[in-house]
C-alpha cells in the first residue's frame, strides 16, 4: 500500500533565547510560520518489515541518520508493527537552511504511517514520538502557525495571521544547528516580544522580525546581513534569518512585489537559492 505527503517548511517570524537551562537545552519564545515550499514523500509499505529510504537530494543521507528513517522506526516500534516501508524523498526544502526540513519529514512519515495504520495513534501520542526525534517535529505535525516556547515543543496554536508574502535567499552554505547554540553568548532573561500587541498590529513588524541566533551566525557570514539589507532597501517590511541560519527573508505586502524582488534576487545573488513564496496560515496534511 502506498500513500503520498507534502510537508512545508517553515520560518521563524521571531526567535528569542530567553536562557540556557541546566541540561543544556535552550528556552527559546518563538513565533513559527509554515510556508508553502513542500518536501514531498512517498511511502510504500510491504510485508516482510526492514525499513529503506531514498532521497534525491545526494546531500541527505539515506540510512537510518535520516529522520525521516527515524520516524518510521519510533513509530513501527510503538505500535508493534511488523511490516515493513520504503520512504521515498523529493527534496525542495532546502538542506541545513534554518527551514526544519529534517524535521518537516520526520513529522511527514509519522502523520502517513498513522494514516496507514487506520489512525491507531491520537495527536497527543503522534507529539510525543515526535518530541523524541526533535523539538520542531511536532509542529510540524500541525502545520499551522504556533507561538513555541519551552525548548520549542511546548505549541500555542496563532489564528488570524496574515499570509505574508515573503522571498527567502539561502547562500549556499550549510549552518549547525549546533554549533551556532553552542556559539551563543547572550540570552534575555525574558521575552520581549509580546505576542498581544503583535496579534492586534500584525503589519507592525518593527521590533517583532529579530532572531537572537544572527549574533552568532551573521558574526560568522556578514554576507547574510548584506542580504537583509538588500531586502530591506528593495522594498521588504522587514527581514531577518529564520532558525540557526543561513537562510534570511524579507517579508513584503504584495506577492507581486515578492515575485519582482524573487527575479531580481537570483540576478544580485546569483549563488544562492531563491524563492518567493507564502506564510500558509491554514496548512494542513496534504495525501493523494
Ligand atoms: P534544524 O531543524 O536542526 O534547525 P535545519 O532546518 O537547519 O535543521 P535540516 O534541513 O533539517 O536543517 O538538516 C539538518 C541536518 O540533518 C543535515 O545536515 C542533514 O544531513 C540531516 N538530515 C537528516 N534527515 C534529513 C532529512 N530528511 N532532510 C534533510 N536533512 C536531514
Amino acid at each position: 500500500m502506498g500513500l503520498k505527503v507534502s510537508v512545508p517548511a517553515k520560518i521563524n517570524l521571531w526567535l528569542e533565547v530567553i536562557r540556557k537551562r541546566d541540561d543544556g537545552y535552550h528556552e527559546l519564545s518563538s513565533l513559527m510560520l509554515p510556508i508553502g515550499i513542500h518536501d514531498h514523500l512517498e511511502l510504500k509499505s510491504h510485508k516482510g518489515g526492514g525499513i529503506s529510504l531514498e532521497c534525491d537530494d545526494l546531500a541527505v543521507p539515506s540510512d537510518a541518520s535520516n529522520l525521516a528513517w527515524r520516524a518510521a522506526e519510533v513509530f513501527l516500534n510503538a505500535v508493534g508493527s511488523g511490516i515493513g516501508v520504503h520512504i521515498r524523498i523529493t527534496k525542495k526544502i532546502p538542506v541545513a537552511a534554518g527551514l526544519g526540513g529534517g524535521s518537516a519529514d520526520a513529522a511527514g512519515v509519522l502523520l502517513a504511517l498513522n494514516k496507514l495504520h487506520r489512525s491507531c495513534l491520537a495527536m497527543p501520542q503522534l507529539e510525543f514520538l515526535g518530541q523524541k526525534l526533535g523539538a520542531d517535529v511536532p509542529f510540524f505535525l500541525h502545520q499551522r502557525p504556533a507561538l513555541a516556547t519551552g525548548i520549542g515543543e511546548q505549541l500555542y496554536p496563532v489564528d488570524g495571521l496574515p499570509d505574508y508574502p515573503l522571498v527567502l535567499i539561502k547562500p549556499p552554505l550549510a549552518v549547525s544547528t549546533r554549533w551556532v547554540y553552542e556559539s551563543l553568548k547572550l540570552t534575555r532573561g525574558e521575552s520581549r516580544i509580546k505576542l498581544n500587541s503583535f496579534m492586534s498590529g500584525p503589519w507592525q513588524l518593527h521590533g517583532v522580525v529579530e532572531n537572537d541566533l544572527e549574533t552568532v551566525t551573521l558574526a560568522e557570514y556578514p554576507l547574510l546581513d548584506q542580504m537583509k539589507a538588500w531586502l530591506l532597501q528593495n522594498g521588504a517590511i522587514a527581514a531577518a534569518m529564520s532558525g540557526s541560519g543561513p537562510t534570511v527573508f524579507g517579508v513584503f505586502r504584495e506577492m507581486s512585489q515578492a515575485e519582482r524582488l524573487e527575479a531580481l534576487a537570483k540576478r544580485r545573488w546569483g549563488e544562492c537559492w531563491v524563492a518567493a513564496t507564502r506564510v500558509c496560515g491554514n496548512a494542513a496534511l496534504k495525501t493523494a
